[in-house]
């Protein structure tokens, strides 16, 4: 699937692969966000769930992603983090991610030096690309924080039940290149305006995981912060889809979700921002 390049002359490729699992590449580094690609069913979710390598292999194969320079983690939730650690291991990547993304890695075995802290407001570079790190909250679902929230304290050996891939910190994710600038959220909680006052991305890919079961008001508040906030021109809608599916099948939106996109479809008319819904394997050009 292609999509209209916002710029001819840019190298900046995109590629979403599902839930927040975003590559983005200039041809010569090559980045992942929130690798997930074994997406258990829900049935297995209701027993221990384990990466599982041949799925991500073939999703990598199919990516096109042979090597990767980062794995960058938005948090350690199990439809952001199950693949990280082996995916880092298998592509030769550096594991960039909180306190918790860190026992994800001590668990899974993976070389301490191969693992970078993310902090609040802390850049790491990789080739041309600079990435920031920007705390913010979670999004809350009524009385259903508990289920996940609070960090890993211990290494973390799969399999496990789900809710034992707990968020830890949560970050944005500023990426800043010569040939654009992205913003990544991959959870729809709040975020300290103040945060954003120096942030400035031509695009943001806006996750909506959860968004429909929150207040049109509160929908509203956080395009508004976040899009505004940093003044892109254009959105990407992720995490629109069941993660429970593969990503081989037919992708379907998250019960409600698609009330969300209808939403956002209008507002980002009104504020004349180009707004697209990314489908799994889609590539753009930044
Ligand atoms: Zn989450």
């Amino acid at each position: 699937m292609s999509d209209q390049p916002s710029d001819a002359n840019s190298k900046l490729r995109l590629t979403f692969l599902g839930t927040n699992c975003l590559c983005l590449h200039d041809g010569e580094t090559r980045l992942l966000i929130d690798p997930f690609f074994t997406r258990p069913n829900l049935i297995s979710l209701l027993r221990r769930i384990a990466p599982n390598p041949s799925i991500i292999q073939t999703c990598l194969e199919r990516a096109n992603i042979s090597r990767l320079d980062a794995v960058l983690l938005s948090h350690t939730h199990y439809d952001h983090a199950l693949d990280a650690v082996l995916t880092a291991r298998m592509s030769g990547a550096l594991l960039a991610g909180s306190a918790s993304a860190a026992r994800l890695a001590a668990g899974g075995g993976l070389p301490v030096e191969t693992c970078l802290r993310a902090e609040d407001g802390r850049a790491l570079s990789f080739g041309a690309f600079r990435v920031n790190f920007i705390q913010h909250a979670h999004l809350t679902l009524g009385g259903l924080g508990w289920l996940a929230d609070g960090n890993i304290e211990k290494p973390l050996l799969p399999p496990v039940p789900a809710w034992q891939y707990r968020q830890g910190e949560v970050f944005a994710i500023h990426c800043q290149h010569p040939d654009g600038s992205l913003l990544v959220m991959g959870s729809a909680g709040e975020i300290d305006p103040r945060k954003l006052k120096n942030i400035s991305a031509k695009t943001v890919c806006l996750g909506i995981g959860g968004l429909a079961f929150k207040s049109a008001a509160y929908r509203r508040e956080y395009f508004r912060t976040v899009v505004g906030g940093c003044r892109a021109e254009q959105v990407y809608l992720t995490h629109w889809d069941t993660f429970w599916k593969r990503l081989d099948k037919k992708p379907s939106y998250l019960p409600l979700h698609r009330l969300v996109e209808w939403q956002y479809a209008k507002l980002a008319h009104r504020e004349g921002i180009r707004l697209v819904c990314l489908q799994p394997w889609q590539e753009v050009v930044l």
